[in-house]
């Protein structure tokens, strides 16, 4: 399928070499959108470029890398002349750990990509609105992890947390110049994120345990996530800015707390 929502449009998606980033820039695509693919494996970005319907374009960068941010902003411009859309999406989990073992390096790694990352994601991406003279929109990816909490997972769902923050400041500086920001929260999706995590809990029988107790008893798909960040992206919601959306099959409205 080609053509539709974003005919015209260009789109940066980062962390497009896999799993949700992958996911997403497929949607665009078939959605009718110039996608530049951004990602620190090269290879990756590579390939999501090559396998998608519409034209793309690769870019190596570290989402973390403050100089790198200026290179995958020229090349978008060097490749389509202008950016729309941007999926704000690279990140990476960390380990689970007590908090007396977390270590100071963990803490920070985590933060650098998921925090700084996301900041100088939306940093280029009002640059270049205020430079193109327009609006545009920017999905953030959040997590469940965003709105619950785990005694272990304290780098990873502080991190996450933090993404409420950055989309509640950048939705509210958008909104009045043309500007939509907004948040996809994934519940557990089975990526290369989640195979990581799922290793230091126990392994796979554990996730696919989790999953099974969501109360839509199943996992996600990248395809379940892209659909709702191609709805966030598209003039379908022309009138959300700041909200944070869970597609997580309902796992973040479970009490546990009953008999
Ligand atoms: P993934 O590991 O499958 O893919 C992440 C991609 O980001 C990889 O291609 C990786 O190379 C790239 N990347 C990592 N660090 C980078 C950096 N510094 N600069 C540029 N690219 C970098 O992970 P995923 O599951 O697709 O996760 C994507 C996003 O979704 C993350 O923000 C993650 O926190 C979030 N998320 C995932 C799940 C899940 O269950 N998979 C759940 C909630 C939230």
């Amino acid at each position: 399928m080609t053509g539709g929502r974003f005919e015209g449009r260009v789109a940066v998606v980062t962390g497009a070499g896999n799993g949700l980033g992958r996911g997403s820039a497929l949607r665009l695509s078939q959605e009718g959108a110039r996608v530049v693919a951004v990602d620190i494996d090269e290879a990756a970005a590579r390939r999501t470029a090559a396998e998608l319907p519409g034209e793309a374009v690769a870019v190596a960068a570290d989402v973390a890398d403050e100089e790198a941010t200026a290179r995958w902003d020229a090349a978008a411009v060097a490749a389509f002349g202008r950016v729309d859309l941007y999926h704000l999406n690279a990140g990476i989990f960390g380990t689970f750990a007590p908090l007396p073992e977390l270590t100071v390096e963990e803490f920070d790694r985590v933060q650098a990509v998921n925090v700084r990352g996301q900041f100088l994601g939306l940093r280029a991406a009002f640059r270049r609105f205020r430079a193109q003279g327009g609006g545009g929109a920017i999905v953030l990816t959040a997590s469940i992890a965003s709105l619950t909490g785990s005694a272990d997972l304290l780098a990873y769902q502080t991190s996450k947390h933090a993404t409420l923050g950055l989309l509640r400041g950048a939705a509210l500086y958008g909104g009045p110049i043309g500007v939509r920001v907004n948040a996809v929260a994934p519940g557990i999706v089975p990526t290369d994120l989640f195979a990581a995590a799922a290793g230091t809990v126990g392994g796979k029988n554990d996730m696919e345990r989790r999953a099974s107790t969501t109360p839509l008893r199943r996992a996600g798909t990248p395809a379940d996530i892209a659909a709702v960040t191609a709805f966030l992206l598209s003039e379908d919601a022309a009138y959300i800015t700041g909200q944070v959306v869970s597609a997580d099959g309902g796992a973040s409205v479970v009490n546990t707390v009953r008999p």
